[in-house]
């Protein structure tokens, strides 16, 4: 029963995992606050970046506006 529920836990976090993959692929493209322009592909900006989900969409925030 037990072993039953594990599987059952890790089919939920693979769906849930699926559904950020997705949502990721919609990731604004500039900050909501200034509008400031959000290269995905830099990771040194993208350290400085705060991404934070409001329901069903994406919250993009720069450092700035931080
Ligand atoms: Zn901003």
């Amino acid at each position: 029963m037990k072993r039953k529920n594990q599987k059952k836990a890790k089919k939920i976090s693979k769906k849930a995992c699926e559904a950020v993959e997705k949502k990721l692929s919609s990731l604004p493209t500039s900050c909501t606050s200034c509008g400031a322009a959000f290269d995905k592909n830099d990771f040194s900006v993208i350290d400085n970046w705060k991404v934070s989900i409001h329901g069903d969409s994406f919250q993009l925030t720069c450092p700035k506006c931080e």
